[in-house]
C-alpha cells in the first residue's frame, strides 16, 4: 500500500518546512504549499527527496478558495489519498495598537489565518470523512499562545485569529469524530523562526524569551514533534485537544 500523504500548508519555511522535513524522515509522502518563496520551498523538496523521501511543492494563497481547490487536486493527482493536513500557514503584521489598525490589516489577517484553515479543513474532510467514503485521517491546526494571552499593545487581530483557531479545532473534532478524523491543535509560544522579522520585530525573540518558564525560544523542530505526534496513531485517543509547545509559558 502507498505511504500515508499529508499536505502541510505554509511549509516551506519556518515550522511548516521542519513539519515537512520531519514527516518525510518518518515516511509520510508531503505536499508542500507555500505563498510565494519559490526558492526556499524547491530547496526542501530537494533536501527531502535527496535524503530519500517523497515531497512536492504546490504555490498557492490558502486565504483564496480558487488556490485551495487546485492545490487538493495536485494531491489528488500526485498522492491520491490524503491522510493528514497541517494547517500551518499564517501571518503577522505590524505591532500597532488596535486603535490603529485599519479594516485591510483585519481581512487580510482573518482571510490568511481563519478563512484558510477553515478552507483547507473543508477539503481535507471532504476526502478523509467515512461519511465520504474516505478512509479517515488527522487534521493538525496551528494556533499560538497569543489565543490565550491576547497580544494586548503587539497584535490582537493575531491573537483574535487564533482564537478562532482553536473554537474551530474543538467543534471540528466533534463535529467528525465518528468519521475517523481525528482534529487537534499545537499552540506553540516563542519559536525561532522569520515570523517575527517578517511582522517588523527581528530582534522579537531576544526580547520575548525572559518571558518564557524555560528561559529560552523553542525551535521549529520540538513544535513539529508534537504536530507529528498528533497526526500519529500513537495519538488515536486524542482529539479536539490543544498541545502547549510553549516551554511553559
Ligand atoms: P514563517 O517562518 O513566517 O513561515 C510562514 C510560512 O507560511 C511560509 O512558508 C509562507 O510562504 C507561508 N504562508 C504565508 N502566508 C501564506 C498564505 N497566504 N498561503 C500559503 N502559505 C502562506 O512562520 P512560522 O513562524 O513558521 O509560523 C507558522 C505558524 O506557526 C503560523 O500559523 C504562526 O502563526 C504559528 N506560530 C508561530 C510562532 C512563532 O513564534 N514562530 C508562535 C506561535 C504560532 P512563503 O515561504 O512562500 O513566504
Amino acid at each position: 500500500m502507498a505511504a500515508k500523504a499529508m499536505l502541510v500548508t505554509g511549509g516551506g519555511r519556518g515550522i511548516g518546512a521542519s513539519v515537512a522535513r520531519l514527516g518525510a524522515a518518518s515516511g509520510w509522502r508531503v505536499a508542500i504549499n507555500y505563498a510565494a518563496n519559490d526558492k526556499a520551498a524547491t530547496a526542501l523538496v530537494d533536501e527531502i527527496t535527496e535524503a530519500g523521501g517523497e515531497a512536492f511543492a504546490v504555490k498557492g494563497d490558502v486565504g483564496v478558495e480558487a488556490d485551495v481547490l487546485s492545490m487538493f487536486e495536485a494531491v489528488d493527482r500526485r498522492f491520491g489519498r490524503l491522510d493528514g493536513l497541517v494547517n500551518n500557514a499564517g501571518v503577522v503584521d505590524r505591532k500597532a495598537r488596535l486603535d490603529e489598525m485599519d479594516i485591510a490589516r483585519f481581512e487580510r489577517m482573518m482571510r490568511i489565518n481563519v478563512i484558510g484553515s477553515l478552507l483547507c479543513a473543508r477539503e481535507a474532510v471532504k476526502r478523509m470523512s467515512t461519511r465520504h467514503g474516505g478512509q479517515g485521517g488527522a487534521i493538525v491546526n496551528i494556533s499560538s499562545v497569543a489565543a490565550v494571552l491576547g497580544s494586548p499593545g503587539e497584535y490582537v487581530d493575531y491573537a483574535a485569529s487564533k482564537g478562532a483557531i482553536e473554537s474551530f479545532t474543538l467543534g471540528l473534532a466533534r463535529e467528525v469524530a465518528t468519521e475517523n478524523i481525528r482534529v487537534n491543535a499545537v499552540r506553540p509560544g516563542i519559536i525561532d523562526t522569520e515570523i517575527h522579522a517578517s511582522g517588523g520585530q527581528p530582534d522579537r525573540v531576544a526580547a520575548m524569551r525572559g518571558l518564557v518558564p524555560m528561559q529560552r525560544e523553542g525551535k521549529a523542530d520540538e513544535v513539529a514533534r508534537a504536530v507529528l505526534w498528533l497526526l500519529s496513531e500513537e495519538a488515536s485517543y486524542t482529539t479536539g485537544a490543544i498541545l502547549n509547545t510553549s516551554g511553559g509559558r
